[in-house]
């Protein structure tokens, strides 16, 4: 009921009361009885105000706590209007709960499906998001509304806690259970009234471990490389100041320039070995790929390797499936059979033995070459196929290796999905296999 409303009520009531008053004035018990019947009305519409009030009040209460059942359309009061808008504003909420519910779910897909852990703290410092990726990766127990100060990875927790002192944006590298992350503090602030209010921090942690192994391989090859170049460039620089420091014997000269003219072949080796790697490595790389028949190609290596065979007198026995098919690039793979049949030669003392076969097996095209050389021992194997690295420094320096060539073998074997598996007993041989898809 509106005031004014209310005022010309109370008035006209007041003008009742004194008018049954003036009416009776000499008849008290009729007085009376008016008076209680004029007074019961009232009473009850303010008892029943009261209780309309107490009902709107506990539908309030029941919304605030979230207790109303969504969709929930009754009538609450007597008042048909406060019922309508009451209903409306349930519908209201029940649209934005289910707004915010279907975000929610968005986000989660969205975060679960991304690899980085993901982590949103808000200005108290509690959790309100995290994903499935930042409790398996970081091996974590948190739920939401947790404190952060529950983490008990130190990393973690201090560049948190700093993030919360600084509240600015923030990248750091991080070691997280020996893996590198790149680390992100991203502020959140909401703009009200032209004011922004920090409200939280999300975090999120790039696993960068491959990045970081990729970059210390480089370095690592960068620093080998040199090594491996000191070696031939010393000789040479050597060399040629003996042969600058005065007038020698023309045996002396012919014997420092033949060294500087090994020395320079050797860095040649090395220098195109390391370009082929790299070429190999390159995203860019362009296979020329063709149907190979590996019978043949192999036949063609031995004809190319045929002099060495005879120089230390070993005896190649080949046992090869006619038209033996694969699709490659011909050249490609003839280095790698070009290199393992080398070092079958080298490591294998004169007089003795080396075997190829070729055969399909299940779904591959598969070549075998072994030897009855020095072998390797079991502990070095896995090592063998690194950038480099020689079991016998002083044995391969002899030969001409450059400690690329398994190294060329395994990578070009990978851009041609083909695998390589070795197999050795030291004094007994060495045995490589190759497995190419067929066809
Ligand atoms: P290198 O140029 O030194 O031969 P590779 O990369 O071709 O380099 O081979 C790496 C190392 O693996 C060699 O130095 C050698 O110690 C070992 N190795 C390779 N092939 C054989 C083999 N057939 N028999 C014994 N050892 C081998």
């Amino acid at each position: 009921m509106k005031f004014n409303k209310l005022i010309i009520y109370g008035f006209l009531y007041v003008v009742l009361l004194v008018s049954v008053g003036y009416l009776t004035r000499n008849k008290p018990l009729l007085m009376i009885g008016l008076y209680v019947l004029i007074t019961i009305p009232p009473l009850y519409y303010f008892y029943w105000i009261n209780q309309e009030y107490a009902k709107m009040n506990d539908v309030l209460e029941k919304i605030i706590n979230n207790q109303l059942e969504k969709s929930h359309v009754e009538r609450f009061v007597s008042n048909r209007k406060f019922n309508a808008n009451l209903n409306r504003l349930m519908r209201n909420i029940d649209k934005m709960r289910l707004i915010k519910e279907e975000d929610q779910l968005a986000i989660e897909i969205l975060t679960n499906n991304i690899t980085s852990p993901i982590i949103y703290i808000d200005r108290d410092g509690k959790i309100r998001y995290v994903n499935n990726q930042f409790l398996n990766s970081f091996e974590v127990n948190l739920e939401i509304n947790d404190i952060y100060e529950k983490l008990r990875n130190k990393t973690i927790y201090k560049f948190i806690d700093d993030a919360f002192i600084f509240e600015t944006k923030n990248i750091e590298t991080l070691i997280i259970n020996e893996r590198y992350y790149q680390a992100n503090a991203i502020p959140v602030k909401n703009k009200i009234n032209n004011h922004y209010t920090f409200i939280g921090i999300v975090f999120i942690f790039h696993d960068i471990t491959e990045l970081k192994k990729y970059e210390n391989l480089q370095r690592e090859f960068l620093a080998d490389a040199s090594h491996e170049l000191k070696t031939p460039i010393s000789a040479i620089k050597g060399a040629s100041e003996i042969l600058l420091s005065g007038s020698h014997p023309q045996e002396t000269i012919k014997e420092f320039l033949t060294i500087i003219k090994e020395e320079n072949d050797r860095m040649e080796r090395i220098v195109n070995d390391i370009l082929l790697l790299s070429r190999l490595e390159s995203a860019n790389l362009t296979l020329n790929l063709e149907k190979i028949n590996l019978s043949e190609l192999i036949l063609s290596v031995k004809n190319m390797l045929n002099y060495r065979l005879i120089n230390k007198n070993q005896t190649l026995h080949l046992d090869l499936t006619e038209n033996l098919a694969t699709t490659g690039d011909y050249e490609r793979l003839k280095t790698v059979f070009l290199n393992l049949l080398n070092n079958a030669i080298n490591y294998t003392d004169e007089n003795k033995a080396i075997y190829i076969k070729s055969y399909y097996q299940d779904n591959y095209a598969v070549v075998s070459i072994r030897d009855e050389g020095i072998g390797i021992e079991e502990k070095t194997l896995p090592h063998i196929f690194e950038r480099f690295y020689r079991v016998d420094k002083a044995r391969s320096r002899i030969t001409g290796g450059t400690g690329l060539g398994l190294a060329i073998v395994k990578s070009t074997l990978d851009i041609h999905n083909a695998k390589i598996e070795v197999k050795s007993k030291v004094n007994e041989g060495t045995e490589f296999i190759i497995y190419f898809n067929k066809g």
